[in-house]
């Protein structure tokens, strides 16, 4: 297990726009020895207020979704490809992602987790160096090698997703459910089943 400084970029200016645009730098919370490493695209304006990923309503949609798959964000590590929100919440540009890369491979490296999940286009493909079809391949697990080290990654929507069709809700959760059943988080049921139950 590693220490904050392992994880915690403080300062950073390689990315000009980005420096610009950011009142700070946004950092990976939860343990650093979580199970499931979930990796968002980039901070978007509350990410940028608060200093915490996923605090605005993508972080309400992913919170729900996890209670439904059992598991709770406290027990969870979730951060973002750029740590820096970029202007008007456009997508990181690839020199800002590589720029960006070491932070994230040193997080990876320290949390060492069963899986990571990419929430989203822009992280699956980053860290998959391919192009994917998020909505198709939601819920495929993929072995690949980061920073010389294999490692297996759960593709899933973007919980902003759901928001625009309510048809990848569902496929969210799914995702999400593999990913707690993977990680051997979640109870055996579930936490769905168990409300069924009432
Ligand atoms: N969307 C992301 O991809 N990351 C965040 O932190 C918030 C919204």
């Amino acid at each position: 297990m590693g220490t904050m400084e392992d994880c915690c970029v403080t300062e950073c200016t390689r990315c000009p726009a980005l420096v610009d645009s950011r009142s700070r730098i946004v950092n990976g919370v939860g343990p650093e020895d979580a199970d499931l490493l979930f990796v968002g695209e980039g901070p978007g304006a509350n990410e940028d207020e608060h200093g915490e990923p996923f605090v605005g309503r993508s972080g309400s949609v992913l919170d729900d979704a996890l209670r439904t798959a059992g598991l709770d964000r406290h027990d969870i590590r979730i951060t973002n490809c750029v740590r820096c929100r970029p202007p008007e919440n456009r997508d990181p540009k690839t020199d800002e992602l590589a720029n960006c890369r070491s932070h994230l491979e040193r997080e990876l490296a320290t949390v060492d987790p069963e899986v990571i999940v990419t929430l989203g286009k822009v992280p699956s493909e980053h860290l998959l160096e391919r192009s994917v079809a998020v909505t198709k391949e939601a819920g495929d697990l993929e072995e690949v090698r980061i920073d010389g080290a294999p490692r297996r990654l759960l593709i899933s929507v973007h919980p902003a997703a759901t928001l625009y069709d309510r048809s990848q809700a569902e496929t969210f959760e799914n995702a999400l459910q593999r990913a707690a059943e993977l990680a051997g988080v979640a109870d055996s049921e579930g936490g769905q089943s168990r409300l069924d139950g009432f």
